[in-house]
């Protein structure tokens, strides 16, 4: 047993009193205090960094998985989800001309992060959100009568904030955790973590010229794989990450001779074992030159840490510190091994490591296998997401046995699943609405009728059901001639596409 110590009970200064407080100011936190306050909520927002936006921002992701639309065009996500890519495309901050491009592009959207936080910014300030910035949530106890006091360390020490409903937006269930909601089973060693860094001063041509020059197979390359990791062939092929690597597949790295080169040079490490069972690797996640970013820019999204558990703060040093030196270490690798790469720095990196999943809610429903294929949208849905259009029922956002509080991004349950930014925008909107509504009318959130919370959705611009075509979609394979890029950036965005 570990040793631990008494602290002193003490008073805290309550700082306010909230119909709704959102705790983690993230990609479905942001949408979820909006989605509360523009339905007449007194909102608070809760983030442990000095942004928000999450892996929309401060995460570096760059781009979004296109869950806006159906893949036969239809529209699925409206509202403040959409009109944050709208607000991108108009002030210059995104590859497009015009939002319909956008939203016609195959598989990602691409944006410059820093505005996606200029965006969260200024549509909560225009909601009249409270926020709170480097305000880590601590511990949540249940208030005398209903709701929540919430516990959080900021600088000036421990604070309060008192809310009659919470929406648990960070990503790792940490209210509904310190609630003793129960969980999914453990998949801690199941789900990566990624730490997503940019490069400049790459000559992208010359790392173009070379890669014309890699050949499409490598034959020696599967044997020579298993064996420098000691495992067999059919392991490799079994294993959820190194079959990612295997010569053929579409994932695998380009210049795997030089990574060949490397490894027995002792300038490579495939990969390190870390303290405390955990392991880093560089993932196949992505490697995209994207020259619209700039003449000179890569981002790479290939530090992935396994075995390790988020919400372990031993873990998570382990976590951060590992990454952040393999991300040198992997420029290092490329300064040496691949032309154009000689004189890359890097140039911004995240600010966080950051577990793709980690704890799910046990949930008062669940998507059903059917729910998968969009065919029948349930009537409890309170978005429409995913190339199918399907819907997410409520209960998945409702944690079993906890009144008042609504658990929307990745830790809902299978939020996994569903945890494409979209997505999570999305969902986090629509349980803002709920709470705010819960909060007025003194229930707890699935005691709203249905009608009440469908009909607050759609007067708030949420669609329950696919909507029209995308004004000017046309199918993939006829796009590209038609989606008015330049050169420059069509070329980059098909590059993008294909090393990713
Ligand atoms: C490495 C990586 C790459 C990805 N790539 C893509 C991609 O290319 N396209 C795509 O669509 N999706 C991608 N995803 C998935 C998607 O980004 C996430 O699933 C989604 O953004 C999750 O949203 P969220 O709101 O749950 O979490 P986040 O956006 O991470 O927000 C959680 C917020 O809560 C805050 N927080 C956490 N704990 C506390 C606390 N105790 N107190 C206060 N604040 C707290 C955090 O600081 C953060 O701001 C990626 C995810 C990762 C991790």
């Amino acid at each position: 047993m570990s040793l631990t110590i008494r602290e002193e009970s003490r008073h805290i200064p309550l700082e306010s009193e909230a119909d709704v407080a959102v705790v983690g100011g993230g990609t479905a936190g942001v949408m979820a205090a909006v989605g509360a306050a523009r339905e007449g909520a007194h909102t608070c927002l809760i983030e442990r960094c000095g942004s928000v936006g999450g892996m929309l921002s401060t995460g570096l992701m760059g781009h979004f998985g296109n869950k806006y639309r159906s893949g036969d065009g239809r529209e699925l996500v409206m509202g403040p989800p959409r009109d944050i890519l709208e607000c991108l495309v108009a002030s210059g901050a995104t590859p497009y001309n015009t939002l319909n491009e956008a939203l016609s592009e195959d598989l990602s959207i691409y944006y410059r992060h820093e505005h996606a936080a200029r965006e969260c910014f200024r549509m909560l300030d225009e909601a009249n959100v409270e926020l709170w910035l480097h305000a880590y949530f601590a511990r949540a106890v249940s208030a005398p009568g209903a709701g929540y006091d919430l516990f959080f360390e900021c600088k000036g020490g421990r604070r309060a904030i008192r809310a009659r409903q919470v929406v648990d937006c960070t990503g790792e269930a940490d209210v509904a955790s310190s609630l003793g909601a129960a969980m999914q089973e453990d998949k801690t060693l199941r789900y990566s973590w990624g730490l997503i860094f940019e490069m400049g001063w790459v000559d992208l041509p010359r790392y173009e010229g070379f890669l014309k020059t890699c050949p499409a197979s490598c034959p020696e390359w599967d044997a020579w794989l298993a064996d420098r990791l000691g495992m067999t062939l059919e392991e490799l092929g079994e294993d959820r990450y190194w079959r990612e690597w295997l010569d053929g597949c579409q994932r695998a790295w380009p210049f795997r001779p030089q990574i060949m080169r490397a490894v027995e040079a002792g300038a490579f490490d495939l990969v390190r074992r870390l303290p405390e069972g955990g392991m880093i690797r560089y993932g196949w996640d992505g490697f995209a030159p994207e020259p619209w970013h700039g003449v000179d820019a890569v981002t790479a999204n290939v530090c992935m840490v396994t075995g390790l558990d988020p919400s372990n703060p031993r873990h998570v040093t382990i976590a951060e510190t590992a990454a952040r030196k393999y991300a040198y270490d992997f420029l290092l690798f490329l300064r040496k091994y691949l032309p154009g790469f000689e004189k890359a720095v890097i140039r911004t990196m995240s600010g966080q490591t950051v577990p793709r999943g980690e704890r799910e809610i046990v949930g008062e429903s669940r998507l059903a296998p059917e729910d998968y294929s969009g065919k029948h949208i349930r009537e409890d849905s309170i978005c429409i997401v995913g190339s199918s259009g399907m819907g997410l029922p409520l209960g998945m956002f409702v944690p079993q046995g906890i009144p008042n509080l609504l658990v929307a991004g990745r830790c809902a349950d299978q939020g996994y699943s569903v945890r494409g930014s979209v997505c999570c925008m999305a969902a986090g909107f629509s349980c803002g609405i709920i709470a705010a509504l819960a909060a007025r009318l003194g229930v707890t959130p699935m005691q709203v009728k249905r009608d009440e919370w469908r009909s607050a959705l759609t007067r708030h611009g949420v669609l329950l059901a696919p909507g029209t075509a995308v004004p000017g979609f046309v199918p993939s394979d006829t796009r590209s001639a038609s989606r008015g890029l330049t050169p420059d950036r069509a070329d980059g965005l098909e590059r993008a596409g294909k090393l990713s």
